[in-house]
Parts: C-alpha cells; sequence; structure tokens
C-alpha cells in the first residue's frame, strides 16, 4: 500500500501543511481538510481514481474540503459513483454542503452516496471502531493500516489496530500536555506510543499537528521511542509512505 500525505496539520493549515487528509492507493481518501485538494492537484494525483472518500469525524479540519474534492471530480468530468463514509451527520453535511454551495446538478453528474457509521462495523475490508473525541469519531482499519481520526486515547483503536502493520495516529501535542490534550479531546505523542505498543503494529505514523505548536514537532520523537521503540515516522505534506 502507498500512502500519500495531502494534509498533516489539525485545526487550521500552516505554511506548509494542509489540515488531515491521506491518500491510500490513488483510490481511497480518509478524511479531505482544507488545503488537501490543492495537494492532490500538486501530487498529480488524478481526482477520479479515487472510489471512496472516508471521514472521521464532522470537525471542519477534516471536511472543509470536501466540497472542494466533489467539485474537482466534476470539474474532471467525473462519471463514476462516489461513495462518502462518515459518522452519523454525514449524509446531511455533504447535502447541505451541495445544496448550500449552489452545485448545478448539470455540472456534478455523477451520484454521490453516504453510509454512516457508529463503529463496530466491518464491511469487505473496511473495519471501524469508536474513537474518543468531543464529537463522534470513527477509526477505520483497511488493510494493513488503522486511521485514528481524533480521539484521545482508547482500547476501542488498540484493538482495531492489533494485527495491522501501520498505525497512523493523532499527535496534537507533545508528552506532558495531557491535560490540554483530553480538554480538547485530543491525544499527546507519548499517548500515541502507547497506543502503538499496546496495539502491536510494526510502525507509528504521527500527524495531526498544531500549527502553533509547529515547533514541538522534533521534539515528539522523544517522547515516542522510550515507549515504542520500532518505526516511528512524522507526516509531511506530499510524501509517499509505503506499507
Ligand atoms: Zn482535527
Amino acid at each position: 500500500m502507498r500512502l500519500k500525505i495531502l494534509g498533516s496539520a489539525g485545526s487550521s493549515p500552516s505554511g506548509h501543511r494542509a489540515c488531515s487528509s491521506y491518500l491510500l492507493d490513488d483510490r481511497l481518501l480518509l478524511d479531505a481538510g482544507p488545503g488537501s485538494y490543492m495537494n492532490l492537484m500538486r501530487s498529480k494525483s488524478d481526482p477520479n481514481k479515487i472510489k471512496k472518500i472516508f471521514l472521521s469525524h464532522l470537525h471542519g479540519d477534516h471536511i472543509f474540503d470536501v466540497g472542494a474534492f466533489i467539485w474537482g471530480m466534476a470539474t474532471w468530468e467525473r462519471k463514476d459513483d462516489l461513495l462518502i463514509y462518515g459518522p452519523a451527520g454525514t449524509s446531511r453535511f455533504v447535502n447541505d454542503l451541495l445544496l448550500e454551495g449552489n452545485t448545478p446538478s448539470s455540472f456534478v453528474r455523477f451520484s454521490v452516496r453516504v453510509i454512516e457509521f457508529g463503529g463496530g462495523e466491518k464491511i469487505g475490508e473496511i473495519m471501524t471502531a469508536k474513537g474518543s473525541h468531543t464529537i463522534d469519531d470513527i477509526a477505520y482499519r483497511i488493510d494493513g493500516l488503522c486511521y485514528s481520526g481524533d480521539t484521545m486515547p482508547t482500547h476501542n483503536i488498540v484493538d482495531l489496530a492489533k494485527g495491522c502493520k501501520a498505525l497512523l495516529y493523532e499527535s496534537s501535542f507533545r508528552g506532558g500536555n495531557e491535560q490540554l490534550a483530553h480538554k480538547y479531546g485530543h491525544s499527546t505523542a507519548t499517548e500515541a506510543a502507547k497506543v502503538a505498543l499496546d496495539s502491536g503494529v510494526e510502525e507509528l505514523i504521527l500527524t495531526h499537528f498544531y500549527p502553533l505548536r509547529e515547533g514541538d514537532v522534533e521534539g515528539m520523537i522523544n517522547d515516542v521511542t522510550p515507549i515504542f521503540p520500532r518505526k516511528v515516522m512524522f507526516a509531511s505534506d506530499l510524501s509517499d509512505i509505503i506499507i
């Protein structure tokens, strides 16, 4: 599997990071944070190779570019249906987005279908679990990759990731900031390392870095390696990770 990072910031984009978005083998998109569609274009990927979009939760930093992706697909004359998965409320969000965006039906000539998850589903190659955030968060397992969305540490994600090769996990703050992280439903780098260790994955990919604490990202390696002694990577926009 090839994971292309289209966005690795949390909350809002920085000068060199769009918000959370990850493209798996050109065909599956995990979240669509603001700035991610432009990164897709910069990577010269074809938007119409994307068959399915998986939304972890309905916070703006993970969904604001859903409209850009749909309009982008229409611009490139998509014919195939698009399937969007997400938590409860995703159907209403997508409908409202297209409606309030005055999307002409003569422009978007493909159908957009939405399937809502509550956590605990298994459909073919996809498994889900409920994260622990301030609103509903769905973590996804697709083949050898588990993606947390935004969450505090939870055994649900530990269990979901068991047997996966790689864990793509949010790391909003450095270790020592647990109280602050939990106030907003997030995890620290130290907690990400514990989840990775407990789940037994081989690789931990940290992402969702808060722009105002960009300087903390390098130091996170010191939080992670004493706990998780295997491979650790930091997501950076437009990089490819082979899983
Ligand atoms: Zn977020």
